[in-house]
């Protein structure tokens, strides 16, 4: 197929383009691992901080785009009344953990296997377990003391019985139960139904507190995320990612009534840089981009179409393939005709067919990435789609 490897201009746009080192330009589907959903290079985001670097950098104080930030997500996003800010979505988790714990008294945490809450010891455990049948949190990698995750428990995702049983067994001890919605970092496994409404039951049952990891699927499948995806109200949830378009800003957002525990002083929510202001106006214009009309509907029938395209020439070239996830974030799986609905399930895909397709996409002008999970953001937009629909088919050709 005929793609430019070197371009600087036309009919390149570069927000929606990967340029590497060795001159090579690629349509992104990375985002940066998910922040980019207005692309690298939004108009509006550039002057909103050039505007406000002449104004000031940081204030160690709160000051007006703040408000201006807060109002916005509680009126974007279904059940959020109140939010606090910092700078990722790691610090942001353990801010959510905090509050829990503060507000119940108790310090367990219960989490899920294949789940990513950020790189710190307490949640980093069972992300990618090397024992798939043990529910004991498993250090993800060297370096993380055990004493440091003792108050933390793993279950599988994605079995209402598993957790049912759970909670008769020790509902309440916990704090907080943490989930992502959509489990994007092990596959884009999508919940069954009922999962997710029984979590947040169980949780108001036993006095624990429900909390969507909203990292990846917060302003992303949908404008509410998942709260307004699925339509339910966790009593927090976490943002991160696509919430600044890729600036550095994180967020909790929930019932007011949650954050009584920062207003009476049971807790702390601190830090030099939470509320630094480039990232905040940053925040503003992406949401306020992500507010036209029409924007979610033209992300998802640009994902689906990619998603069709993927699993149609998969079965073209005697592939076995499936796509599981929503438009703006989905993975494709080789080796298995339906899609995985959990990381033991995940385990079972052909990673190394993958890798290959992954590295034909490559030369054919489409950058991905490694773990075979796509974002699709607004700059993505038909003349992307016929090239990454071009090279989808040349590719698979390739790989089989
Ligand atoms: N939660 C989820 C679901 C994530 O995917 C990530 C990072 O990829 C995090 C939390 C941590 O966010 P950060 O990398 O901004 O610290």
């Amino acid at each position: 197929m005929t793609w430019h490897s070197t371009c600087s201009g036309a009919p390149c746009k570069r927000s929606r383009y990967f340029y590497d080192v060795d001159g090579n330009c690629r349509a992104d589907y990375t985002l940066g691992w998910g922040p980019l959903i207005v692309g690298s290079n939004h108009a509006g985001i550039n002057a909103a901080v050039a505007r406000q670097l002449e104004k000031g950098y940081t204030y160690g104080c709160q000051h007006i785009a703040e408000i201006e930030l807060a109002e916005l997500i509680v009126d974007s996003v279904p059940g959020v009344q109140q939010v606090i800010f910092s700078n990722t979505g790691t610090e942001a988790i353990q801010s959510a953990i905090r509050i829990a714990r503060a507000h119940t008294g108790r310090d367990k945490i219960l989490k899920f296997e294949g789940h990513n809450h950020g790189w710190l010891n307490n949640v980093l455990v069972s992300y990618r377990p090397k024992i798939v049948d043990s529910t004991l949190p498993q250090a993800t990698c060297g370096g993380q003391p055990e004493s440091e995750f003792t108050d933390t428990m793993v279950l599988p995702w994605n079995d209402i019985d598993a957790l049912k049983d759970f909670f008769h067994r020790h509902g309440h001890e916990f704090a907080c139960v943490l989930t992502e919605p959509v489990l994007a970092n092990s596959g884009s496994c999508m919940p069954r139904p009922e999962y997710l409404e029984t979590l947040i039951e169980l949780c108001r049952e036993y006095g624990a507190v429900s909390i969507f990891d909203e990292v990846i699927t917060g302003f992303r499948i949908a404008l509410g995320g998942a709260r307004e995806y699925f339509g339910l109200e966790p009593d927090l949830s976490v943002y991160g990612k696509a919430l600044a378009g890729g600036f550095t800003m994180s967020a909790v957002g929930g019932r007011a009534e949650m954050f009584e525990v920062l207003r009476d002083m049971r807790t702390i929510h601190s830090g030099t840089y939470n509320g630094t202001t480039f990232n905040i106006v940053a925040a503003i214009e992406t949401i306020r981009e992500l507010r036209k009309p029409g924007t979610y509907e033209r992300m998802n029938a640009h994902g689906k179409a990619i998603a069709e395209t993927l699993t149609a020439s998969a079965a073209k070239y005697g592939l076995d393939a499936a796509v599981s996830g929503v438009g703006t974030v989905f993975s494709v799986h080789f080796g298995v005709k339906q899609a995985p609905r959990d990381y033991r399930e995940m385990t079972r895909t052909d990673m190394e067919t993958y890798g290959r397709f992954r590295a034909a996409m490559l030369d054919n002008g489409v950058q991905l990435l490694p773990d075979a999970r796509w974002y699709v953001g607004t700059q993505h937009d038909d003349a992307v789609l016929e090239h990454v629909m071009e090279a989808i088919d040349a590719s698979m050709k390739e790989t089989m």
